[in-house]
C-alpha cells in the first residue's frame, strides 16, 4: 500500500474498533411506508418522505413528461444558458406557496446555505471589515458549513433562547459591520420547533440580517407552508431557506424572501453561477409537488395524525420521547450501546428505524429517531408498536 494512503487505512480502522463506522444499508425498492432494504422488507421510519410523495405516481408523470419535453440535462449554470422556463415557473410557484416575494431554486438544501450565507455577510478584504453570524447551538452542519465558508464571525446563542441571542447581539455588534441571525426552523434531532416570533422580534429591534431553514418544516408545520406561516411571519424573514427533498419529495434547494434579496443572490451565489441547474424532470416534479402539497391539506393531517398515535403510544410503554413538537419521534433510550441493539432487534422484527448516539446527540442522550409520515396506515403503526414494545421487555427498557 502507498505510504500516502495510509492515514485513511488507520482512520477507517479506528473508526471500526470504536464502532464509529457507519454501515450504509443499501434499499432495494423506492422510499415509501414499507421498503425493501439490505434485502428484507420492513416498516420505514427512517426517510424525510413525510407526506409519502417520494414516489407518488403524479409527481412521476411530472418528471417524464419533462423529460420528453426538456431532456435530461440543462446544460449549463444558470447564469449562462441553464435557465429553463421551468425554473422560472417552479420559483414563481414556490413564492406564492411560501407567500413571499420571490424564490430561487439551487441543487439541494444543503447547497442553499452555501449559497446564500457568504454573499449575505463575510469579510472585506480591502478594509479588513468583518461581519457577525448569530447562529443557534444546534443549527444544521449545512448552516454550520455556509457560515464557515462566508468569513464572519459566528457567535453561537444558547438553543432557542432568545434572551441569549439578545445579550449576544448587544455584546458583539458594536465590534462588527454587520450581522445576521439564523436557525433551523424545526431541529431534526429532537423534532423541537425554534420560537421563530421571539427570534425575529430580537433580530429586527436590533437591525440583523433574519435567515430560517424550515427544511423539516415544510410539507408539515402551518397547514404545510412551514414554519414562518406557523408563526403567521410571512414576508418578514429577509431569507428562508427550504429544500425539495423531504416533504415535497424530490431532489433540490430554495432560497425564498424579498425580492431585492433574491435578485442580490442570484448575482452571487456561487452555485449559482458555477454549478449546473436543476435537472428538467426534478424541477417539473418539485413543481408538481407544490401543486400536489396545496390541494391535499388532508396529507398533512395525516402525518399529524399518525405522529400522534405514534408518539402516544410510546409514551404509553413508560418511554420517554423527549420535548418534540413534530412528527419527529425521538424514542430516549440513553445509552448509545442500548439504542443500537434496540435497532438492531427492531430490524430483525421488520421495522427499519436509526439509532443516533454522541456525536449526533449529546453523550447520554441515545435514541432510536423515528420519522413518521403520512405514508403508514394505522395498522402499520400498531404493528410498530407491537414491535417496540417486544424490543423493549426484551432489553428491559420496560
Ligand atoms: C436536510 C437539511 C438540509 C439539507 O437539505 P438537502 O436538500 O437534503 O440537501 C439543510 N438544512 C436543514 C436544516 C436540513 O434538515
Amino acid at each position: 500500500m502507498e505510504e500516502k494512503l495510509q492515514f485513511m487505512i488507520d482512520e477507517l480502522e479506528a473508526a471500526k474498533a470504536e464502532k464509529r463506522y457507519i454501515n450504509i444499508r443499501t434499499m432495494h425498492s423506492p422510499a415509501d411506508g414499507w421498503m425493501v432494504v439490505d434485502g428484507k422488507r420492513v416498516l420505514n421510519m427512517c426517510t424525510n418522505n413525510y407526506l409519502g410523495l417520494a414516489n407518488h405516481p403524479e409527481l412521476k408523470q411530472a418528471a417524464k413528461d419533462a423529460i420528453d419535453a426538456w431532456g435530461v440535462g440543462p446544460g449549463a449554470v444558470r447564469t449562462i444558458a441553464g435557465t429553463q422556463q421551468l425554473h422560472i415557473d417552479c420559483e414563481r410557484r414556490m413564492a406564492e406557496f411560501k407567500h413571499v416575494e420571490a424564490s430561487m431554486l439551487v441543487q439541494s438544501g444543503f447547497c442553499a446555505n452555501q449559497a446564500v450565507l457568504p454573499p449575505l455577510v463575510g469579510r472585506d478584504r480591502a478594509t479588513g471589515a468583518q461581519d457577525a453570524i448569530f447562529s443557534d447551538r444546534l443549527n444544521h452542519a449545512s448552516i454550520i458549513d455556509g457560515a464557515r465558508l462566508s468569513g464572519a464571525k459566528i457567535i453561537v446563542y444558547e438553543h432557542c433562547d432568545p434572551a441569549d441571542l439578545e445579550a449576544k447581539i448587544q455584546e458583539h455588534l458594536p465590534n462588527f459591520r454587520r450581522g445576521l441571525m439564523v436557525t433551523d426552523g424545526v431541529f431534526s434531532m429532537d423534532g423541537d420547533v425554534a420560537p421563530l416570533d421571539k427570534l425575529y422580534e430580537v433580530a429586527a429591534r436590533h437591525g440583523v440580517l433574519t435567515m430560517v431553514d424550515d427544511a423539516h418544516g415544510e410539507g408539515v408545520l402551518g397547514q404545510g407552508r412551514g414554519i414562518v406561516s406557523h408563526f403567521g411571519l410571512e414576508g418578514k424573514f429577509d431569507v428562508e431557506i427550504g429544500t425539495l427533498s423531504k416533504a415535497f419529495g424530490v431532489m433540490g434547494g430554495v432560497i425564498a424572501g424579498k425580492q431585492v434579496v433574491i435578485d442580490y443572490i442570484r448575482q452571487k451565489a456561487r452555485p449559482n453561477l458555477f454549478s449546473s441547474a436543476l435537472t428538467p424532470a426534478d424541477t417539473a416534479a418539485c413543481m408538481a409537488s407544490i401543486t400536489y402539497v396545496e390541494q391535499h391539506p388532508e396529507l398533512v393531517q395525516k402525518l399529524w395524525d399518525n405522529a400522534e398515535y405514534f408518539k402516544k403510544g410510546i409514551r404509553d410503554l413508560g418511554i420517554d420521547t423527549g420535548h418534540t413538537e413534530t412528527p419527529i419521534v425521538p424514542v430516549m433510550l440513553g445509552d448509545v450501546k442500548l439504542a443500537k441493539a434496540f435497532s438492531a432487534k427492531l430490524f430483525e422484527y421488520g421495522i427499519f428505524a436509526m439509532a443516533l448516539g454522541f456525536p449526533t446527540v449529546p453523550e447520554g442522550a441515545a435514541r432510536i429517531r423515528t420519522m413518521n409520515t403520512a405514508a403508514h396506515t394505522r395498522e402499520d403503526l400498531d404493528f410498530a408498536l407491537e414491535v417496540f414494545a417486544k424490543v423493549a421487555r426484551e432489553l428491559g427498557v420496560i
